[in-house]
């Protein structure tokens, strides 16, 4: 792996690559690419920039101030497992050549800036975060079942059913998942162990550190643990680890998904989030003896996460499909409190870690956030619960799902938000502690993109279920 631009070109050379395939983060999180000729790259470019088209990004430019450059970070490069020809990824930042800084929408440059606005404040010099991305994976069938599941005939007509069907765009048409075989059992029931373990050697060519990988708890759903890093790399890791499962499930036959809720009344996946600050060398989360060994430090930025949670949930938890994980009775929280053992709380703080293990877990978070922005999200709000000294409710060990509604309000526990609506209304109120890091212009852009792709489309739509309930 590579330092500087002469060692980049050195390490193309040595390994035959014909190709450098530049790739930037959009808003939602999604990887985007352009290939260059090995030929055609010149060492003025990985240090100036490369020019692309930001209006034909998703919520960026306009028409008439499209040319943006792409900065490379030649550290980042790593060679592309999949391609048939050498092919070497690096990752950019996007410039703004109209303001001449970084680009305000660009996500990685503003967890860049998240990091900064951290040592700025004297409080910590690293932020370790280490993201689980759970997934499903599903067999790709051509032709989909004849009643889809609330009952309603599908024409299985080849080419047909789509333009007849309504309600198609609500049906997993192309993928169904294999049968429920539960958490952990061996092989045959778990049929996945090569797939997985494919998936594994591939993730640590790529230059990821893996541990583990097992069967999750939902029919089809399965994780692979990966060792946290500085905040950059954690979000960089994320898409590369998106792009590896994908890719290794589709040469396999097999479609990966990271949709954090698509089977009704099966667990979700989840983006939980592990997260440390350090300074010097020394874990601030860490006081031996304190409630699992984590310091007032370590509390405040869960509180502050709290204070914040309904507009940090934006970020963490962006979808309108998003709120159908929180449910109650699916390991994924809704309850704001914390809680060292118990799976129904927000955050989870692991019972007795060591110095160098100790951190807390938030449970909240899932992938379809994009990860350079949800991480910065949570870093901010944690900070300002440091500085505010903010407190959690919590330690709660008892389980959560069984209290009632009236006992969640006597008790005063407050809730994540149900809807995306709603965390984006929070968004409109509680937006100081971003501001630091945040423009103006990049929070109202980022909560009109939401309402317009994903909260009115999908209020406006009546669904499958809605016919069985309202049928009159
Ligand atoms: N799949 C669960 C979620 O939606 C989490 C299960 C686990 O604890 O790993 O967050
Ligand atoms: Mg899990
Ligand atoms: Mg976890």
């Amino acid at each position: 792996f590579v330092n500087t631009t002469e060692e980049f070109f050195t390490f193309c050379e040595e390994h035959d690559v014909g190709f450098v395939d530049f790739r930037f983060t959009d808003i939602k999180g999604t990887w985007h690419h352009v290939s260059y000729r090995m030929s055609a790259v010149t060492t003025e470019q990985l240090e100036e920039g490369l020019p692309f088209d930001g209006s034909s990004i998703e919520a960026w430019q306009p028409i008439n101030k499209s040319d943006m450059l792409l900065r490379p970070d030649v550290k980042t490069a790593f060679l592309d497992p999949f391609t048939a020809d050498p092919t070497i990824i690096v990752f950019c930042d996007v410039y703004d050549i109209y303001k001449n800084q970084a680009y305000e929408r660009c996500p990685r440059s503003i967890a860049k800036a998240a990091l900064e606005h951290t040592e700025s404040l004297g409080i910590a010099d690293t932020a370790y975060f280490g993201p689980e991305n759970e997934f499903f994976m599903f067999d790709n069938i051509t032709f989909v079942d004849n009643i889809n599941e609330a009952g309603y005939k599908i024409d299985t007509e080849e080419g047909d059913w789509n333009a007849n069907n309504p309600y198609t765009d609500m049906y997993n048409t192309g993928h169904r998942p294999g049968t429920k075989g539960g958490y952990f059992p061996v092989a045959p029931s778990d049929s996945a162990v090569d797939i997985r373990a494919e998936m594994m050697q591939v993730l640590e060519q790529v230059g990821l550190e893996v541990v583990l990988g097992h069967h999750e708890v939902a029919q089809g759903q399965h994780e692979i643990g990966i060792v946290f890093s500085d905040i950059i790399t954690a979000a960089d890791n994320v898409q590369k680890y998106k792009y590896v499962i994908k890719m290794v499930a589709h040469l396999n036959g097999k479609t990966a998904t990271f949709m954090p809720k698509p089977m009704f009344g099966d667990n979700g996946n989840g983006m939980h989030v592990h997260q440390s600050l350090w300074k010097d060398g020394k874990n601030l989360f860490y006081k031996k003896g304190n409630y699992a060994n984590v310091s007032e430090i370590g509390i405040h930025y869960v509180g502050g996460i709290f204070k914040h949670a309904r507009s940090v949930a934006a970020f963490t938890n962006p979808t309108t499909n998003s709120y159908k994980r929180l449910l109650p009775g699916f390991e994924a929280p809704n309850i704001l409190a914390y809680s060292s053992q118990n799976r129904s709380a927000s955050c989870r703080i692991p019972y007795g870690a060591g110095e160098k293990a100790t951190r807390v877990e938030m449970r909240f978070p899932d992938s379809s956030a994009c990860p350079y922005l949800a991480f910065a999200v949570m870093l901010m709000a944690g900070l300002d619960g440091i500085k505010n000294k903010d407190i959690p409710t919590g330690p709660m060990d008892e389980n959560l799902y069984e209290l009632s509604l009236d006992e969640i309000r006597e008790k005063g526990i407050p809730q994540l938000p149900h809807t995306l609506r709603g965390s984006l209304e929070a968004l409109f109120r509680d937006f100081d502690y971003l501001k630091p890091v945040f423009t103006d212009e990049f929070l109202e852009s980022y909560r009109h993109y939401r309402f317009e792709r994903d909260v009115w489309p999908d209020e406006g739509r009546p669904t499958a279920y809605e016919f069985k309930t309202t049928y009159q």
